[in-house]
């Protein structure tokens, strides 16, 4: 009987494991040591620019810089995909780096990524706002509406595994259109917005282990959600 069931659990670890093998994440660890100002376009043809890439923000009680929170946050969730079965790419690995938006969509869009997911935390001038959100291309951009379906399905199930986290603050899924990293995307993408690092109670949240652990479980129970019911 135990043989049996060791057989049977064996059997559904190996049918999970070669169904989400093979698909690609790419991860992008939000933000870098230092920003960088200088523009580029904001869409493929558009006239309008953006800042390559911004310095983000920092921890209001802790201190701690919205990119080191990116990487490690990063290095946490590829580790777990990894683990899953998944092929990871990351877009930086290193805080010393200059790699704009354009170039971070366009490594996942080289890899040919089946969901790029990109990692940052908030900010609000109000100390009082706090939670997650996941932010999806827009459905009414032309350089978006061909990726928009599945960002969002993937989405929904990332959500729905997050909300299983008990305490946890949600913001729900905001479609934006003014988003470089979005716009130059040819593959699904999502960001994942953390949290608050200016709401003292959720910036020192993001800071603990056990927090980035439950965080990053419900995200990789999320996306094999998503890629298991394609
Ligand atoms: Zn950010």
């Amino acid at each position: 009987m135990l043989r049996r069931s060791i057989a049977f659990l064996l059997a559904v670890f190996l049918l999970f494991s070669s169904l989400v093998f093979g698909f690609t994440i790419c991860i992008d660890p939000g933000h870098q040591e230092k920003g960088d100002p200088t523009h580029e376009q904001i869409a493929p043809g558009s006239t309008e620019t953006k800042a390559r890439v911004s310095t983000g923000t920092r921890g209001v009680k802790t201190g701690i810089p919205e990119y080191v929170f990116t990487l490690e946050f990063s290095f946490l969730l590829r580790d777990r995909l990894v683990q899953e079965g998944f092929d990871v790419i990351m877009t930086r690995e290193r805080h010393d780096i200059n790699i704009s938006n354009i170039e971070r969509a366009k490594i996942a869009n080289e890899a040919n990524a089946d969901l790029a997911i990109r990692i940052h935390a908030d900010y609000s001038a109000n100390s009082e706002v706090k939670g997650f959100m996941l932010l999806i291309p827009s459905p009414d951009s032309i350089h978006t509406a061909p990726i928009y379906s599945e960002s969002r399905r993937a989405a929904e199930k990332i959500m729905a595994s997050l909300l299983n986290i008990s305490g946890i603050s949600s913001l729900g899924i905001r479609q934006r259109s003014d988003m470089t990293g979005f716009n130059w995307s040819k593959v699904p993408v999502l960001i994942f917005e953390a949290g608050f690092m200016s709401n003292p109670e959720e910036d020192v949240l993001l800071a603990s282990q056990d927090y980035r652990e439950k965080l990053v479980e419900a995200l990789v129970s999320g996306i094999s959600d998503y890629f298991l019911s394609r």
